[in-house]
């Protein structure tokens, strides 16, 4: 039998390997082996098992690494699919799917040393006073880890080496199992009873994960027409509130009951110790319980092993985690619930450049697994699918409480501007309405997408700007430190207390735009009394403080949060009945088509924060395009009425939906060759691409942000209706291409992020 085998230093292609006698029969696809390359020995993963090589003179396999291969065969195959698709080499798709801590040799269970009591038949041997005492602390625990016995009795490893040559404890290694929750204590729930609505899109679900099962008769589903061929794919589409997380834990008890097993994806952020809480409560006590692993990147390297093996050894049917947890080798697998699933954080921006959501619907297909895609916002890609019967659209309009959605205003700041001659940063209206809900004892958040104090510094005499020296980008300035930084590369610098320009040095530099420091500062001065906590990457120094700040905002000990898009997501706090949206349109004037619905969807959900209790919520937008369609839709809380008219703009320009992108980046550090290059580019395209009449190409064009972290960008944008064929193309193409010197070309499919 012959290995093919792919290795870990990134070749373009897989090697055969013959396999060993000896190893005959352990050798499977999946299986991570060491092999002779060259003059030495390296690491790679069985991708394919043949009879036969077209090669000769094969080397044989030196050895197999693990016990168990930590993939199985069905997902190396969604390797594969995403290697081409997403237009990679084979083994950096492996990376992804592999994590790092499983994937290398010494990857391992952490072994501990247990001491174990073995009581005599007949009496006790004849003990000094010290190791009697051992002993009876060993008879009343029967066995515990060498490292707490040796706290315990005060002892030391030879004193119990002494008895264990008696016969009286047996030592030896055991598996100590990293567990990142070990400490934590879950009370059990049980599911709740649904509404009407939640009990239809339940039944819908579990239909599809039971296609042969009749209805039993009688039953009211048994007069109904027989359902519509099945589709594989649900998009669930309820407000927040509306209770789609108890239609996933008990969509994933159908699951267990199945045999089956259950990935839920949620967006890193919302992968709070609450989210987990939920999904540990319901199924890791009562009557069947089972293990939930939980895989994301604040894991250590060894706590990241063991979730993935618990999996794999079939002992945690539940994962719950973020992009990469889609990977997760259940085995079978029934469901895939993707929540959020517009997040842009499903796509991984360095490659494999894949998008975790639309690889739970193909993984779903292969696997027979039905996905379910939830979201208060769809994407405009789903909900499109939805519309054409590709998925099938779950619908929950209403909340849980019956509470009505909070009532939006939206203030027009340019009249506020003309009004108050000059523009301030909290209107009259929402001034006014801070001031309201600090007297009732009430909690208001307030947000605004731009962290630091101000967005750039300016000397009104010149005209001079304070820019990066690696980035087209002005600093930001940041006033707790005095620094002006950049946010894209990090750069920073003393903040310059005149203007820098020789010939002018003004000494009245003025700073210009816009962050959550500026407001943080107004707040204060506006409100001398109220407790008022800012929440961005900079006000978060270390790992603890989101939760502590969260923390304490729940209590109640801080009146007023400031934040950027940190506080947006499925936070819950029933005291909130005022949010304010300090600069709406701050997304909307991105140089990206989804400017809109990005737009759009921010401001839903932040919306979303407002009146979760038993008072009613109020949100008030502050905007300079207050008339805007994504302004003026969330305002109305109407999905569909936005969806329609950004379906139509979509369509004229032929983006997606009706479309797919592949976006090349060509980059280098030096302008003129990045240039040249990238019409060299299109010229490549234009002559050897086939299929040119379902191709719109358009560029080269300077990338929005021409320089970052000192290297020249220009994209060329391609879309298609096929994106596969393109994808196989553009991996020829690339591979034939010759670029000039320090020029490289990166391919990225589906693309969400075209403004920088
Ligand atoms: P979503 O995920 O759509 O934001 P959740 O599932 O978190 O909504 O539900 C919001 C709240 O309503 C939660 O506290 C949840 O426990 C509760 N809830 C959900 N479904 C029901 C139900 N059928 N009966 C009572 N409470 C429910
Ligand atoms: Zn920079």
């Amino acid at each position: 039998m012959i290995a093919r085998v792919t290795l870990e230093i990134a070749l373009r292609k897989e090697f055969d390997y013959l396999i060993p006698p000896d190893m005959a029969g352990r050798v499977e696809v999946g299986t991570r082996v060491k092999v002779p390359f060259g003059p030495r020995h390296v690491m790679g993963v069985v991708t394919a098992l043949a009879e036969q090589s077209p090669h000769t003179n094969l080397r044989p396999l030196a050895r197999i690494v693990g016990a168990q291969s930590p993939v199985t065969p069905k997902v190396l195959a969604l390797a594969r699919w995403i290697a081409d698709y997403y237009c990679c080499p084979v083994e950096t798709a492996l990376k992804s799917v592999l994590p790092d801590a499983v994937r290398r040799e010494n990857a391992a269970w952490q072994e501990r040393l247990w001491v174990r009591a073995q009581p005599p038949d007949g009496a006790l041997p004849k003990l000094s006073r010290r190791q009697l005492e051992i002993w009876h602390i060993l008879e009343e625990w029967r066995d515990l880890p060498l490292r707490e016995l040796l706290q315990l009795a005060q002892t030391t490893a030879d004193t119990i080496r002494r008895l264990e040559d008696r016969g009286l404890v047996r030592i030896a290694p055991r598996i100590a199992e990293r567990d990142p929750y070990a400490r934590e204590q879950f009370l059990p729930t049980q599911p709740l009873a649904l509404n009407p609505e939640q009990d239809r899109a339940l039944r819908r679900i579990l239909d599809a994960m039971d296609p042969a099962a009749p209805s039993p008769a009688g039953s009211p589903a048994a007069s109904m027409p027989a359902p519509q061929a099945a589709v594989r794919v649900f998009l669930l589409h309820g407000v927040t509130g509306s209770g789609k997380t108890e239609v996933y834990l008990q969509a994933i008890a159908h699951a267990l009951q199945r045999g089956q097993g259950a990935i839920v994806l949620v967006p890193e952020i919302s992968l709070t110790p609450q989210t987990v809480e939920r999904f540990k409560a319901r199924f890791c006590a009562g009557p069947a319980p089972t293990l939930v692993a939980v895989l994301h990147s604040h894991l250590s390297a060894g706590e990241r092993h063991d979730e993935w093996h618990k999996i794999r050894q079939g002992r945690a049917r539940i994962v719950i985690g973020a992009r990469s947890a889609i990977f997760a080798p259940v085995d079978p697998l029934g469901l895939i619930i993707v929540d959020e699933e517009h997040e842009h954080s499903y796509k991984q921006e360095e490659a494999p450049r894949y998008n975790a959501r639309d690889v739970a619907v193909v993984r779903g297909q292969r696997e027979h697994a039905v996905v379910v895609l939830g979201s208060a916002t769809p994407s405009m890609e789903s909900y499109y699918n939805a519309k054409r019967g590709k998925y099938a659209l779950l619908e929950l309009p209403t909340r849980v409480d019956h509470q009505i959605l909070p009532v939006v205003r939206v203030v027009d700041m340019r009249l506020e501007t003309r009004q108050q001659k000059g523009t301030p940063i909290l209107s009259m209206a929402l001034k006014e309405a801070i001031t309201r809900r600090l007297e009732k004892r009430e909690q208001v958040i307030l947000f605004l997408n731009r962290r630091g104090y101000s967005t750039s510094l300016q000397c009104p005499k010149c005209g001079y700007v304070a820019q990066c020296p690696h980035c087209s980008l002005a600093l930001t300035y940041h006033r707790p430190e005095q620094m002006l930084r950049c946010h894209v590369c990090g750069y920073h610098t003393p903040a310059p207390t005149v203007c820098p320009q020789p010939a002018c040095r003004n000494p009245a530099i003025r700073y210009a735009g816009l962050g959550t420091q500026k407001v943080e500062e107004t707040l204060l001065k506006l409100f001398p009394h109220a407790r008022i906590s800012r929440m961005d990457s900079d006000a978060l120094k270390r790992k603890e403080d989101y939760r502590r700040i969260l923390g304490d905002f729940r209590l109640g000990r801080i009146d007023i949060l400031l934040g950027t898009q940190m506080i947006a997501k499925g936070l819950h706090f029933p005291n909130v009945t005022l949010v304010g949206i300090i600069y709406a349109d701050l997304s909307l004037h991105l140089p990206d088509f989804r400017a809109g619905e990005r737009t759009f969807q921010l401001l839903t959900q932040v919306a979303g924060r407002a009146g979760r209790g038993e008072v009613e919520g109020e949100v008030v937008v502050q905007a300079f395009t207050p008339f805007h369609p994504a302004i003026q839709y969330a305002r109305r809380h109407d999905y569909a009425g936005f969806y329609e008219q950004e379906l139509e703009f979509r369509q004229q320009l032929a983006y997606p939906p009706f479309a797919r992108i592949a976006l090349l980046i060509v980059k280098g550090r030096n302008e003129d060759k990045v240039k040249f290059a990238s019409e060299h580019l299109r010229k490549q395209i234009a002559e050897t691409l086939p299929h040119p009449d379902d191709l719109i190409v358009a560029g080269p064009a300077p990338a929005p942000l021409l320089r970052a972290e000192g290297f020249y960008r220009y994209h060329l944008m391609l879309r298609t209706r096929h994106m596969l064929r393109l994808s196989r193309s553009l991996a020829r193409l690339s591979t034939d291409l010759v670029l000039p010197e320090h020029v490289t070309l990166t391919v990225d499919i589906d693309p969400l992020n075209l403004a920088s």
